[in-house]
């Protein structure tokens, strides 16, 4: 008898599934043994906080371009 048009349809458009965002690579830096905190080595011109990407011969930071070559 009663048919119903119109009603609560339960998948809602034009919103997006969340997602969670990554971690950020940034944490992976920082290395904690026991109470020694070791960081990855950071620019001297950007400051701390801003890290140099480690290359197979040398250190290069993504902000400034500084590049530090390893010596051996
Ligand atoms: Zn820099």
């Amino acid at each position: 008898m009663a048919t119903s048009f119109g009603g609560s349809n339960k998948e809602k458009k034009g919103k997006k599934p969340h997602k969670n965002k990554p971690t950020s690579k940034k944490y992976s830096l920082y290395k904690v043994n026991g109470d020694d905190i070791q960081k990855a080595r950071s620019c001297p011109r950007c400051g701390p906080g801003i890290f140099l990407a480690t290359h197979k011969d040398r250190l290069v930071c993504g902000k400034c371009k500084y590049t530090e070559f390893s010596k051996k």
